[in-house]
């Protein structure tokens, strides 16, 4: 047999059961070798039945002294006595029939179970048992998860015989980077995955196979993003420029973590390095202003600026801001998108390649080859998770070896984001300016919508301006219960006959959409109905209120993200949280919101709710599961395997090397051969 065969290969494995073991996500045969163990049991020292304690899992051995039926045909209960030197428990199996004749009496057994200890009685209910003398050769047993027509047993058989094939297995890590990580082999790892001869063996077993996921999985990525920074000299702006002038003149001091950030990034600008930073920080942390700052630094340094925003308001937001603030400066700020007209367009790129134009912002229409710079010193995105890495890159190309940085309203957990920004150097504004207002949030039950209603109103009739999100467009048959923006729509107007009540959705054109955003700026609509699509850049500093309707079905990063949406004024905010709290997971989320408005926060807590598997759509990028791997623990473990990842594409870029053979196959059966060609 060979470890690559199909598990209808086994004998004993029909159709059924391989259909079946598909659940499980197992096809070939060396598919049980990764199937690994949910818990295991210690069947190496049984404990003194004298010694047992309430909810421990013990091993007893014991001479069974009585066998006591109860009950009727297939409910009968039994009942064994089992004593040893030390003292007595009682062993219980309901629904039993088929156990009658396994137990003898004055014969000894093992059993393995859950103790319970109530009133002094100690019991074992529907252990493990074994009769002595069949005690396994292996002291601790795996306990693999299950699924319909596959047992225990059925497991325990199969991974004996992959067991048995261990030796066809590869080992993808050179001799040099299992000795640089101290690593046991795969082949060691994955034996004792199953049957460790100890808690030892286990662990330097857990650490390899963790090691493997994350190492592949940055592997993955990188090769994926094919964003290995090249070697190549990167530009050196001049350290005699600084940024003091305009951080001198702006309106407020920036903050000890903008200052930090900012200090990050001129390093990296003067140095030949090209800089790969990203920033994170929260909504309102002041991204903008350090990015500012370096777009400053550059045009005063002979060189151009580009900034790509993920939607035309965003991108308008961004124009407006930056002409403001290098007012006086002489700064050219530019515009781009796809909906200008034609002329307007021919006008700016003219500009732009004569070098008129110093900083250029707009969407994803800056990528097209008609955009072309006089000299490209820096990239800047506004990401929130918007743009591939390609469209990143297309823009660099336009300028030779430009600095990058890469802004992200989203906070993310710092092991996730080395993950998925593999490459990038990370600096964190973990810090609002003074001063900022704590937006007021409630959770409301269905039943106290109208109370939430009433208050909105209020806020109207003072002169604040609302949001209210749904989270569907229309009415849903399938989905009873969840409200839709249309609905809501119309129930609002009806409702507040004094307001003029907007609607806006992913549907609507562009140009609609824009004369809504218009009319919501002006104040001229008070409340604006809308779906997720205004979880971007928005910021109407009257707006006030931010409801959000059947808040249970949001993930928390999406609703921290439209509470940002207020609270951008003088005006005190609110977030009122509509929901029904169904679930435990939706109850603690929306509890989350109400305790903390720490952006980090409640990004770990989003983490530890959905795992990384979901985060930010994971699984739609196409990624390997991690399954022993946690990146909120494993954190140590996934630095280090981002160090190998790095090291062994900057040794060899393609994988091509004998020495990397093992590894580009692993990651073509990961990635796919796409991964592998991209490289
Ligand atoms: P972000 O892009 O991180 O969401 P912005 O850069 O848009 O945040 O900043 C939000 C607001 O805070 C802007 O109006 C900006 O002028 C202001 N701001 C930025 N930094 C400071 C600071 N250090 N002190 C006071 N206000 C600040
Ligand atoms: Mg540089």
């Amino acid at each position: 047999m060979n470890l690559k065969d199909a598990v209808s290969a086994i004998k004993g494995v029909g159709p059924k059961k391989a259909e079946a073991l598909k659940k499980l996500d197992i096809d070939s045969v060396e598919d049980f070798l990764y199937f690994y163990p949910r818990s295991y049991q210690d069947w190496r020292q049984a404990t003194p039945v004298g010694q047992l304690r309430d909810g421990e899992l013990s091993l007893i051995q014991g001479t069974v002294k009585l066998k006591i039926k109860g009950g009727y045909g297939k409910k009968q209960t039994l009942k064994l006595l089992v004593s040893d030197d030390s003292g007595s428990a009682e062993v219980v199996f309901f629904n039993a029939a088929y156990l009658l004749n396994k137990f003898e009496v004055e014969q000894v057994y093992f059993f393995y179970g859950k103790v319970s200890v109530e009133y002094g009685k100690v019991q074992l209910r529907h252990p493990e048992f074994l009769k002595s003398g069949q005690k396994p050769a292996y002291g601790i047993l795996p306990v693999y998860p299950l699924t319909r027509g596959i047992s225990q047993t059925d497991l325990y058989k199969w991974q004996h015989m992959a067991q048995h094939l261990l030796n066809q297995l590869e080992e993808p890590l050179s001799q040099q980077m299992l000795e640089r990580n101290k690593l046991c082999s795969l082949m060691y790892a994955l034996e004792n995955i199953h049957f460790p001869q100890d808690r030892n063996h286990l662990k330097a077993a857990k650490y390899r196979l963790v090691f493997d996921e994350l190492l592949f999985l940055q592997i993955g990525l990188l090769s994926v993003k094919n964003r290995i920074t090249s070697e190549e000299k990167g530009i050196v702006f001049p350290k005699e420029i600084t940024t003091e002038f305009f951080v001198n003149r702006l309106p407020y001091s920036l903050t000890e973590a903008q200052a930090r950030v900012l200090e990050e990034i001129e390093a990296d600008m003067e140095t030949d390095k090209v800089m790969n930073r990203l920033v994170q920080g929260d909504v309102g942390s002041g991204k903008t202003v350090v990015a500012e700052a370096a777009l400053y630094k550059t045009v005063k340094s002979g060189f151009q600026g580009v900034l790509m925003a993920p939607t035309e308001l965003l991108a308008k937001q961004h124009f407006n801001g930056l002409r403001e603030e290098f007012e006086g400066h002489e700064v050219e700020v530019g515009f781009l998108s796809g909906s200008m007209t034609a002329k307007n367009k021919r006008e700016t790129l003219e500009r732009l390649a004569e070098g008129n134009i110093h900083v250029l912002v707009g969407t994803h229409a800056l990528i097209q080859p008609t955009v072309q710079f006089k000299k490209l010193g820096l990239v800047i995105t506004d990401e929130q998770h918007r743009f591939g890495v390609n469209q990143r890159n297309l823009l660099t190309e336009k300028g030779q070896n430009p600095d990058v940085l890469v802004m992200t309203a989203t906070p993310i957990p710092r092991t996730l984001a080395v993950v998925l920004y593999g490459d990038l150097d990370i600096s964190v504004i973990d810090q609002l300016p003074p001063g900022r207002q704590q937006i007021i949030t409630q959770a409301f039950h269905k039943n106290n919508r109208a109370s939430a209603y009433n208050f909105v109103g209020q806020q109207v009739a003072e002169g604040r301006q609302a949001y209210v999100v749904a989270p569907l467009i229309e009415e849903s048959e399938t989905l009873e219960n969840v409200i839709s923006a249309e609905e809501l729509h119309q129930q609002l107007q009806k409702e507040f006959k004094e307001a003029k009540v907007g609607l806006l959705h992913g549907e609507m054109r562009q140009a609609e959409k824009d004369v809504i955003m218009e009319q919501f700026y002006e104040g001229t609509i008070h409340i604006l109905v809308s779906t997720v699509v205004i979880e971007v850049g928005i910021n109407v500093p009257n707006a006030t209120v931010m409801v959000i309707e059947n808040a249970e079905r949001f993930g928390l990063a999406q609703l921290h993200q439209l509470r940002g949406r207020v609270g951008r004024g003088r005006h005190q905010s609110y977030c009122l949280l509509l929901s029904k709290g169904e679930t435990e997971v939706s109850k603690e989320r929306i509890s989350t919101m109400v305790s903390t408005s720490d952006g980090f926060a409640i990004a770990e807590k989003d983490l530890a709710l959905r795992g990384p598997g979901e985060f930010f759509g994971f699984r739609q990028h196409g990624l390997p599961d991690l399954k022993l791997a946690d990146l909120g623990r494993h954190t140590k473990i996934l630095l280090q395997a981002r160090e190998e990842a790095r090291a062994i594409l900057q040794k060899d870029p393609k994988l091509l090397t004998e020495e990397m053979a093992g590894i580009r196959a692993k990651t073509i059966q990961l990635f796919g051969e796409n991964a592998v060609l991209s490289i």
